[in-house]
């Protein structure tokens, strides 16, 4: 007696998943609302919609947080808190949701554990942007069990949200300054632009090795992340290498990157370049006033980033770094 009906495999799925997030629960939910209405062929649009309503329902009634990572919010949670600050309006959200939400959950809901044979395609298959097809399993236990199947999955969602939140310290504290960031920041722009300006203050060597970069490999890089600052201001902005943005990653840089960037936002102050205004508009009028705005900027993405630094060593010498030299020299020439 060890045959599985579809509903094993559907509750394999729900209750045996590896939820990193709330992903699959969401996806649950909307399969079933859309199976309800007897369609196999299900549009695209459609599926978005119904997705983000669910979660626009859910974080209605509470804001727990989404996923297991405290340094890091989910897509859903970033769309729907620009859609809540009203920086984008339901339709840009249904449009975000389409093309950016479903890349990992869709190929992968029918999945126990991390085995993808043992459901294989028994609930739905789809053709990715275009359509959902759900497939007669899906039908066959919303006939049979469809109020329980709903009821366990806003169980299981609660159980993740509650496991979520035992990792995310400072939860309210940390949404209220997301919040200030979103709200005063604007939509990711081209910044490849600043490259001239930047190497005028830095040569070609990158802020974070120190080490020369060539032309191919030249990244402009957030020192605070992007995901948290929100804005593309070049008080924040550095040349590094690709490989070494990517080892930051989201990351908070370690206190020794941030007084180098501290320095060198002085040196663009010490300059005559007409530029040097953004960071006057931005920061303050004076040396200290910009120190501290910077470091606020810093203790606000602590709380934010949790302790998720990146290369935080105080063993990290700066004598030995060419970059440091070449500012050190350029400051005291001025
Ligand atoms: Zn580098």
């Amino acid at each position: 007696m060890n045959k599985f009906d579809d509903i094993d495999y559907w509750k394999g799925i729900v209750l045996y998943g590896l939820n990193q997030a709330t992903y699959k629960i969401a996806l649950g939910k909307t399969i079933i609302e859309l199976a309800s209405s007897g369609e196999e062929s299900v549009d695209w649009n459609l599926l978005s919609k119904t997705y983000l309503d669910n979660y626009l329902n859910r974080l209605k009634e509470n804001s727990h947080p989404q996923q297991n990572n405290p340094s890091r919010k989910t897509k859903m949670e970033r769309i729907i808190d620009s859609l809540n600050k009203g920086i984008i309006d339901y339709q840009t959200a249904v449009s975000q949701v389409e093309t950016e939400a479903f890349n990992d959950v869709i190929p992968r809901f029918q999945t126990i554990g991390t085995n993808k044979e043992i459901v294989g395609e028994r609930f739905y298959h789809f053709d990715f942007g275009k359509k959902l097809y759900l497939h007669d399993p899906t039908f066959k236990i919303i006939e049979d069990s469809k109020t329980e199947l709903l009821e366990e999955l806003d169980a299981r969602w609660s159980v993740l949200e509650g496991h979520f939140l035992t990792v995310h310290d400072d939860w309210e504290l940390s949404n209220s300054i997301r919040d200030i960031y979103l709200v005063n920041g604007h939509a990711r722009k081209n910044i490849t632009h600043n490259i001239p300006f930047l190497q005028g203050y830095q040569g070609n060597i990158c802020f974070y090795c120190g080490e020369p970069i060539e032309r191919k490999d030249i990244h402009v890089d957030h020192v605070l992340p992007r995901q948290f600052i929100q804005h593309d201001e070049i008080w924040n902005l550095v040349l590094s290498h690709d490989i070494c943005n990517l080892h930051k990653n989201d990351s908070l840089v370690g206190k020794h990157y941030f007084e180098k960037l501290i320095a060198r936002n002085e040196n663009i102050m010490g300059s005559n370049h007409p530029w040097k205004r953004k960071i006057l508009n931005a920061l303050g009028n004076s040396k200290t006033k910009r120190g501290m705005t910077m470091w606020k900027h810093y203790e606000n993405a602590k709380i934010v980033l949790k302790n998720n630094f990146w290369e935080n060593s105080p063993s990290y010498n700066r004598e030995t770094d060419p970059f440091f030299k070449k500012l050190i020299t350029v400051l005291n020439n001025r």
